[in-house]
């Protein structure tokens, strides 16, 4: 198939407070004047003129993640929202677990989902997960939750998780993402497909 004088150039832009990776610039022929930035996987894809200046670019991304960034934060649950949310699960599916979490932080995790320790009671959640459907998020919540009682994916653990009804559909969800995430490590060769 012919490309025409459409052409594309990406670019990864590493800014301070941002993660490796976090960043797409793509230079597009095709706009002209337009700017345009979206949530794509775990990564904000700021698309913009190819003729746009470097000094406009860097400029413009850190003002584009800024608004991404504003709009999921206002969708975003906080992290008094999440110890609430696993109290409940908890108290709900496996009153027997009275084991709480001190804190459960939101972290910028790409390999994983969720981790817990169990000595201090912490819990982390992927920032992928932000603006997930809540069966997904309250299915890695409780998963993690669990592991304050229970350390190995044993018997007695995974009898606790399949209390939680939506699982299916949750682990759907993650590894769909997942698979997304996979497919855009190499976007100059998705965009010739
Ligand atoms: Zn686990």
């Amino acid at each position: 198939m012919t490309t025409g004088d459409f052409s594309q150039n990406f670019e990864e832009v590493t800014l301070p407070g941002v993660d490796e990776g976090e960043i797409l610039v793509i230079r597009s022929t095709r706009r002209k004047k337009s700017i345009s930035a979206y949530r794509q996987g775990g990564r904000i894809v700021i698309s913009i003129p190819a003729r746009l200046s470097k000094a406009d670019e860097r400029a413009i991304v850190p003002e584009m993640i800024a608004k991404i960034r504003s709009q999921e934060e206002s969708k975003t649950p906080g992290e008094a929202d999440l110890i609430a949310r696993i109290d409940q699960l908890l108290t709900e599916l496996a009153p027997e677990i009275t084991e709480r979490p001190i804190s459960v932080t939101w972290r910028a995790m790409r390999e994983r989902w969720g981790s817990c320790t169990s000595v201090d009671r912490s819990i982390r959640i992927s920032d992928r997960l932000k603006l997930a459907p809540a069966y997904a998020l309250d299915y890695v919540l409780f998963h993690e939750a669990i592991h304050l009682q229970y350390f190995d994916h044993g018997s007695e653990f995974t009898e606790v998780l399949a209390r939680f009804e939506d699982s299916e559909l949750a682990s759907a969800y993650l590894d769909g993402y997942e698979a997304a995430e996979r497919a855009l490590l190499a976007p100059v060769e998705l965009e010739r497909i």
